[in-house]
Formats: structure tokens, C-alpha cells, sequence
């Protein structure tokens, strides 16, 4: 069939494009002109801002000459009034595309992400061009037309039960059956009159898009309060009827890899996307041994595609999937968009749009969310690991992860605070367990599906999860879960969760640290190249330091050494330190870990190569060293060799109401100062042996936890004392720096004085977050999603950086050590170190680096290299649909 271009005697159509029709309101029936619509000609005015970006995507279309079939663009404007109640002349603009023609209406918001309501088809059948098409492409053919509009209108504009409209094969029973259902609902007979068709879909999609879960979902995806909706109407490419008919889409790459290769399919006599995603029977579109293509069937069909694909790739600068249609062996190019990828792939196709030219290595870097970047950073089980499977389920957040069991967040944030990578079991998880889900390493639901809220989360935090494990029974009240052959695992049992594989393991399997492949490495190096903050990782054992090598961050800016002596065979000599009566015996235990710490230093030196690597000298109170409960007491009296009474005394005094506030940080060097002597001992001798098999180390020193330049006088001056010593024993010299880290309101205000004994300020806002609040890292969890649920806080501070107050202290602190002292490194290695928007706000205020863990530097490399590009007049992705031109 041709598609008419003939334009209606009662629209004027200007040179440009530009149709004026008449809008009617429905409230007062008067004809008032106060909108337009415009054909998607070469030289139209369209723009993503005002008729969206399918809209501007089909002009590009057309300018690049694919035969589009004709289409019409309603701004945003006019879909607002129509919304309003003011609809449109719909007879006017089928007119315009000539007598009987079938129009399609699809939605053009300004950004692809931010949805719409579904496409219409085939609207203008009803009875009289059902007979008439049956005369051109038979009745089967015309049954089919008119049956799928039936079930489009039923469901999409009637809004009716879509049960009542089971997709079924058509035929003349089938037809009846669905006009039947519809006039049983609604009270009328189906609609025959085509412009009032058109007007009721334009009318129903419209509101769609002002209704208040659509408002919420595209807000979600960053679209303003007043996004606009344009919606394009398009003459129908049958796809059904006489000849080589049918529908298809095609694209060039592949959506999980993004390497080159050509997908998808073409059904014969089918229609719209629809139609090819649920049909049986449909064709591959290259040679393949598994039956056959459309190349084989249609060569030429297949080798104009193919010229589209790239046409389409240089042309719009971005990798399409292309919606084509048969008519009686006519290629038509209905529509095309961005196409969907998975991050890994999203990288990819950046790079390599770069790579031939096609956009800039700035505009590849600003393409990619630096959130997606998680979801590749994640470690797999090793493939030759022995795995013990105990349960399956849907992997709905990809990686790997091992830990111990909990069942409750509380015990995750418990967990987490200890330092002990957990699994969080839950039969489903709620908005309550968001604490939980982030203090994890994993997640595992009995129950839910792709979109449960435990695998929208997961996704969210890049956590692997596991999700619908519903072999699994869970008893989280006797604190154990139970797998369908019958094993029972307790809470503190180590699993290890494949939620690539969607599998729940027994034991800790052997896990392999992230492949990052070509194009992420290349990407990153781009960025590297753009981006004018400095990213370090927060790394405190070899392990650690190896994997910040590996995400290339620039050094470590915080080391927490308490980390090293957790490990089992030094937790007995720190304990026996804790336990010392005397400085003497103290000085005895913290003897025999010298080494120990020497040894982890001067492994971390070696790792890091010479980058910088910052060492927190001991934070935490010490009663976090002892063991819980009577039994724990008991072997560790037998382990001192003490009296159960005399530990139990001991330990009982060691605890503190508010040990957050108590006995830590540097209020522990100045009391106990031998153990800070011990580990500037251990930096030191470290850095002269790591230093001897390469380039000069110049080790960084962090005091934790200062409120007083006192605090950092006295500190200074015994580690001055033990580094003069070191290099008279050692005969060697070296260097250091000496820092303070910003964790307390008082550093912040009093950062003039104190930075006059600091070369450098680290900003622990996860410490300065709970002491500004007065709010406890520890037990916010209870009330937090209150909070945020409420709108008292717009976010949880501790995983969002609260820029209106924490964000205060930091300005007022790096200004006034900055004042006292020029060459003043500032940076941050609290948690919000790795958020973008913490970012933004620490380039902002001038820092240095950020520092943050290490599966978080790719993402704070690219997010930072994206604030310094959008300085520059780069669009950020959100605002940057589709790059047209
Ligand atoms: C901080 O308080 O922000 C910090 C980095 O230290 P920690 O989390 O170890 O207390
Ligand atoms: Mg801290």
C-alpha cells in the first residue's frame, strides 16, 4: 500500500512543515487554535524539548533518507491540552495522511528513560476497512488488522481487564469474541468512527502520562516535575497482507557485551514489536544453521538494513536497534532507539563510537552512568572452585560474595561494624532492611522475583542477590534456615552467594576478582585524562592494596590498621597488650607485633609502588578486641594464663556506655602511647625497607579522631622521636607526613590551628556525620527510614554526604587550614568519599582527592571526570537522551 503524503484542504501545510489544526475543547465545544502539530520533514522545527526525542529521532531518520513512513509530531504543548480536555481535530489530522489511512500513535518524551504509554496500532479499523482491506490483502489478513487494534484499544484506552483479550490466533470467531467482551464492559458497541478513535487514544495517553505513578517513576529516573510528553502519529506499515509482509527489529551489537554482532528477529504477518517478541516461528535475520534467515530469504531486504545499521550509527552517533516493517516486500523504518545494553556493553559501545571517530572521548565518558559501572566491578566464583550447592534461585543483582549468615539487618549493620563480610538471609526484604542490605555483602530472599525489592536494592547498590530461593526455609526466629535436601545452616554459618548463577553455596568458595575488560580500562584512561580531583582507595591489607592497584587508584588514603590485628594469630598478642599491667609488659606484646605490622607496611609499600599510601595509626576502642560472651572469656583466661575473675574484671572495666565517644582514636595514643610508638616503629622500618628495593617512600601518618592541637603536638613529637631513632639505628633517612584526620566538629572549627602541625587534612566524615547529628553510626538504622520516608532528612547523611551541615564544617575547616598553611592537602575517606555528589562538592571546595573503597574508584574516576567535563559545557547523561543533532 502507498502511504499518502497528501496533505488536507483544511490544513494550511507550510513550507516548513508546520500544520496548524484547530483544537476543540470538550468542556465549552469551541473551536480555539492554540496548538499545532508538525510533519517530521527534513527542515521542520523539532527539538527533543519541545516534541521529544522519538520525534527528533525519526526526523534524523528521514534526513538520513530511510524510508520512514509519514509521521507527525504533537509537541509537548498540545499533549498537555489535550490532557487538559481540549482535544485536538482528529478528522482534521487523518486527513492529513488521506482517505482510510491507519495511523500508529507512539510517546516522545524528552528522554527515553522516562517512559511512556504504550504504543497504539492500526488505529482507524473498524468494519468498513476491515472489508475493504480484505478485497486487497484478504480477510485473514484484515481479520488479524483489525483484531490487534481491538485488543490495543480494549486494553491500552478502555483500560479493560486484558484477560478478557487473551492474545488468540485471529479469525472471524476470535474477532467476535473480542468486540463481544469489549461491548459487554463498556455498554456501547466498539468504535467505528476513526477520528474518534484517534481522539480517545490521544486523549488516554495524555493522561497516562500525568498520572501519578507515572509522575513518580519518571521523577525516580531524574525527569523534572513538569516533563513534557510529546507523541508522533505515524501512517501504518501493515506487516500483514499480500507478498513478503511482516515486522522486525535488527541491531548491531550485542546487548550484553556490546561487541559487534548482528540480533534480532522478523516474523512473517506480524505487527510491532509485540507481535516479533511473543510469535512462534520467527526468522533469524543472519545465516544460521538452526533454520532460516532473513538474509537467506530477502538478501537485499537484509543488505539495506545492514546500510541503515551504520547509517544510523554515524548518523545519530549511537547504537541503534532499528523497528522495520515488510509491506509486500517493502522495507519501511518505523521507529528507531537507542539500544538497550547492559552496562558492560554500555562501555563498549562508548569506546567504540569513540574509537571510529564517531563522538569525542569526552562525549564517550559522559555517556556512561557512573553508577553502572558497579555492576562490572563485581568479584565471580572462581569457574574451577569446588561449589557445593545448596539452593537455587534468580541472580538478580550479578557478582559473588561470601559470608557469614544473619537473618536481621540489625545483625548485618552488627556484622559490618566488626569488620565481617555477612549474608543476609530474609525470607523477603522491606524498606527496613535498606541499612541491613548496605552493611552486606550479599543478599538472599526465600521469595520474590526480578523486581522484589530485595533485587531493585541489590541492583541499586551493585550487591549481589539471590532472590526467590524458595527451596530455602527460613526460621530466622531459632536462627536457621533449612535447604530442600535437608541441610540446616545457623546464623554465622559461612555461604557463598552466585548470584550470577542465581546459586546459594555451602562454605566459602574460591572467588576471582573482576575481569575488567579493554574498554573499561580504555574508558577510565580517557577520564583519567579529563578529571582534575585525585581518587585513592581505602585499602588496609595487602589484599586490599592489590585491588587498588588493580582499579588503578592513585594510592591509599586510608589505611585502618586496627584491620591488620584482627586476623586470629595477632588478636592473642593484642589481647595479652590490652591485658598488660604494666608499660613494660605492654611494651612486650606490642614487641611481638612490631613485626607483624612491619612486615604488612612494607607489603603495602611494595603493592602501592611508590603511589602515596596514608596509614590511620589505631582508632578503635579497645573492648572491640575481646571476646563476647562467657565462653569466649574463658579460653582467653586460659590463653593469658590469667584468672576468669581477674579477665572478667578487666574486661567489664574496658567497656564503655558511648565507646563511640569514649576511649579511641588519638585519646588512645596520648593515654597509651606506646602503641602508636609501635606502629610509627613499624612504618618506619618499613619504609626504609621497601624503600632500599625502589624509589623513596614517603609514608603518610594519620591521626585519628583529634578535637585539640594539643592532641597532635604531643603525637607529633614522640613520632618525631621514634623516626629520629629509626634512622640513627637504621642509618637511613627518609621522610614522612604527618596528618590529621577531621572527624569531630571541633578539628573542623579549630582546622586553622591544627593544620599549623598537618601537611594534610582527611575529612572521616563518617565520624563527623554522627557527631554533628549527635546521631550514632551504630543505631541510626532504627529510625532512619522514618526519616527519609517522613522528609525530615531528604537522605541518610551517612550514605549521602548532608552538604547544608557536615558539608559546613568541611568548608569552614578547609578554609581556615588552608589560611594557616597553603600547601594544605585536603581530601575525604569517609564513605561518601565514592559518591558522586560528595564528589562534586569536594572539587568544588577545592580538595585534593577523595578516597574511597576500591570497588567505588571507577565509579568516583568517571563520575569526576563527568563534573569536570559538564564545567565545561558537557551535558551530563541524564540531561543527554539520545545524542541528535
Ligand atoms: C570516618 O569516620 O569517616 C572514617 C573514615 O573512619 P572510620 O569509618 O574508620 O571511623
Ligand atoms: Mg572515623
Amino acid at each position: 500500500m502507498r502511504v499518502s503524503r497528501a496533505g488536507h484542504p483544511r490544513l494550511p501545510r507550510r513550507r516548513d512543515g508546520v500544520c496548524c489544526t484547530p483544537i476543540r475543547s470538550a468542556a465549552v465545544q469551541q473551536h480555539r487554535q492554540i496548538a499545532q502539530f508538525t510533519e517530521l520533514t527534513p527542515k521542520a522545527k523539532i527539538a527533543s524539548e519541545t516534541h521529544g526525542w522519538r520525534a527528533k529521532c525519526l526526523q534524523r531518520l528521514v534526513r538520513l533518507e530511510m524510508p520512514v513512513p509519514q509521521t507527525v509530531a504533537l509537541p509537548f504543548d498540545t499533549v498537555r491540552a489535550i490532557a487538559a480536555g481540549n482535544l485536538p481535530d482528529t478528522a482534521g489530522l487523518l486527513a492529513h495522511f488521506g482517505e482510510g489511512q491507519l495511523v500508529s500513535v507512539r510517546p516522545s518524551s524528552e528522554n527515553p528513560d522516562w517512559g511512556g504509554p504504550g504504543t497504539i496500532l492500526n488505529i482507524g479499523m473498524n468494519e468498513s476497512r476491515r472489508a475493504a482491506l480484505a478485497k486487497v490483502h484478504g480477510a485473514e489478513a484484515a481479520t488479524a488488522l483489525y483484531m490487534h487494534f481491538v485488543q490495543l484499544y480494549s486494553t491500552h484506552v478502555a483500560r479493560l481487564d486484558p484477560d478478557l483479550f487473551e492474545p488468540a490466533p485471529p479469525s472471524e470467531a476470535a474477532l467476535a469474541r473480542a468486540l463481544a467482551a469489549y461491548e459487554a464492559e463498556m455498554d456501547e458497541s466498539f468504535p467505528q468512527d476513526p477520528a474518534q478513535q484517534l481522539t480517545e487514544v490521544l486523549r488516554s495517553m495524555a493522561r497516562a502520562w500525568e498520572g501519578t505513578s507515572a509522575r513518580l517513576l519518571r521523577q525516580a529516573k531524574g525527569a523534572p516535575a513538569e516533563a513534557g510528553l510529546g507523541l508522533v502519529v505515524q501512517a501504518m506499515a501493515l506487516g500483514v497482507g499480500s507478498g513478503n509482509s511482516g515486522s522486525g527489529v535488527i541491531q548491531f551489537a550485542d546487548s550484553t557485551t556490546g561487541q559487534p554482532q548482528v540480533t534480532g528477529r522478523f516474523q512473517a504477518q506480524v505487527q510491532g514489536r509485540v507481535s516479533v517478541r511473543e510469535g512462534g516461528g520467527a526468522l533469524y535475520l543472519t545465516r544460521d544453521p538452526r533454520g532460516p534467515s532473513l538474509e537467506e530469504l530477502a538478501p537485499e531486504v537484509f543488505a539495506r538494513l545492514m546500510e541503515y545499521g551504520k547509517c544510523a550509527r554515524a548518523g545519530l552517533r549511537e547504537e541503534m536497534q532499528i523497528e522495520f516493517t515488510l509491506e509486500d516486500g517493502k522495507l519501511w523504518v518505523l521507529d528507531a532507539v537507542k539500544m538497550p545494553r547492559a552496562s558492560r556493553a554500555a562501555v563498549r559501545i562508548a569506546v567504540a563510537l569513540a574509537e571510529d571517530g564517531i563522538i569525542s572521548r569526552e562525549e564517550a565518558v559522559v555517556r556512561v552512568e557512573p553508577a553502572a559501572l558497579s555492576e562490572l566491578l563485581h568479584p565471580q566464583v572462581d569457574p574451577a572452585a569446588r561449589r557445593d550447592p545448596v539452593a537455587r534461585g534468580i541472580g538478580a543483582s550479578p557478582g559473588a560474595a561470601q559470608g557469614r549468615i544473619v537473618f536481621t539487618s540489625a545483625a548485618a549493620q552488627a556484622s559490618a561494624a566488626r569488620g565481617e563480610p555477612c549474608i543476609l538471609v530474609r525470607r523477603e526484604t522491606t524498606p527496613e532492611d535498606i541499612r541491613g542490605m548496605h552493611a552486606a555483602s550479599a543478599v538472599l530472599t526465600e521469595r520474590g522475583g526480578m523486581t522484589s525489592h530485595a533485587a531493585v536494592i541489590g541492583r541499586g547498590l551493585g550487591l549481589p542477590c539471590v532472590v526467590g530461593a524458595s527451596g530455602l526455609r527460613i526460621d530466622a526466629h531459632a536462627g536457621k534456615v533449612v535447604a530442600g535436601d535437608g541441610r540446616s545452616f545457623r546464623e554465622g554459618d559461612l555461604i557463598t552467594i552466585d548470584a550470577t548463577r542465581g546459586e546459594v553455596l555451602a562454605g566459602a568458595a574460591a572467588l576471582l576478582e573482576p575481569a575488567l575488560d579493554d574498554a573499561f580500562r580504555l574508558l577510565l584512561s580517557w577520564a583519567d585524562a579529563f578529571r582534575d580531583i585525585g581518587v585513592r582507595a581505602n585499602a588496609d591489607t595487602p589484599a586490599d592494596a592489590r585491588l587498588a592497584r588493580g582499579f588503578e587508584a592513585e594510592g591509599i588514603g586510608l589505611c585502618r590498621t586496627e584491620h591488620m590485628f584482627f586476623e586470629e594469630d595477632r588478636l592473642t598478642v593484642m589481647r595479652e597488650m590490652i591485658f598488660a599491667d604494666t608499660s613494660e609488659d605492654r611494651r612486650a606484646a606490642l614487641d611481638r607485633l612490631l613485626p607483624m605490622q612491619r612486615a604488612d607496611f612494607t607489603r603495602l609499600f611494595g603493592i602501592m609502588q611508590g603511589l602515596p599510601v596514608c596509614i590511620r595509626l589505631f582508632d578503635p576502642p579497645l573492648h572491640e578486641f575481646l571476646p563476647h560472651g562467657r565462653e569466649g572469656l574463658r579460653n582467653l583466661a586460659d590463653a593469658l594464663d590469667r584468672p576468669l575473675s581477674e579477665i572478667i574484671r578487666r574486661a567489664e572495666a574496658l567497656a564503655e556506655f558511648n565507646p563511640m565517644l569514649g576511649m579511641r582514636g588519638v585519646r588512645l595514643g596520648i593515654t597509651l602511647p606506646e602503641i602508636y610508638d609501635m606502629q610509627a616503629r613499624a612504618i618506619f622500618e618499613a619504609t626504609v625497607e621497601a624503600s632500599r628495593n625502589g624509589a623513596p617512600i614517603v609514608p603518610e601518618i594519620m591521626i585519628p579522631l583529634v578535637s585539640a592541637k594539643r592532641e597532635v603536638e604531643i603525637v607529633k613529637a614522640r613520632i618525631d622521636a621514634v623516626a629520629a631513632s629509626v634512622r640513627m639505628e637504621l642509618g637511613a633517612d627518609f621522610d614522612y607526613r604527618l596528618g590529621v584526620m577531621v572527624e569531630t566538629p571541633r578539628a573542623a572549627l579549630r582546622a586553622g590551628e591544627i593544620a599549623q602541625h598537618a601537611s594534610f587534612l582527611s575529612f572521616g566524615t563518617n565520624d563527623l556525620t554522627q557527631m554533628t547529628y549527635g546521631l550514632s553510626r551504630d543505631d541510626a538504622g532504627r529510625f532512619m527510614h522514618t526519616y527519609v520516608q517522613r522528609g525530615v532528612f531528604t537522605e541518610d547523611p551517612f550514605h549521602i554526604l548532608d552538604v547544608d551541615g557536615v558539608g559546613e564544617f568541611l568548608l569552614i575547616a578547609a578554609e581556615r587550614g588552608r589560611k594557616a598553611r597553603a600547601d594544605l592537602t585536603l581530601s575525604i575517606c569517609g564513605e561518601h568519599g565514592g559518591n558522586p555528589e560528595s564528589i562534586e562538592f569536594c572539587r568544588k571546595a577545592g580538595f585534593d582527592y577523595v578516597s574511597c573503597s576500591s570497588f567505588r574508584v571507577p565509579v568516583a574516576r568517571l563520575a569526576a571526570a563527568q563534573l569536570a567535563l559538564r564545567e565545561k559545557g558537557m551535558p551530563s547523561p541524564r540531561t543527554r537522551p539520545l545524542p541528535l543533532r
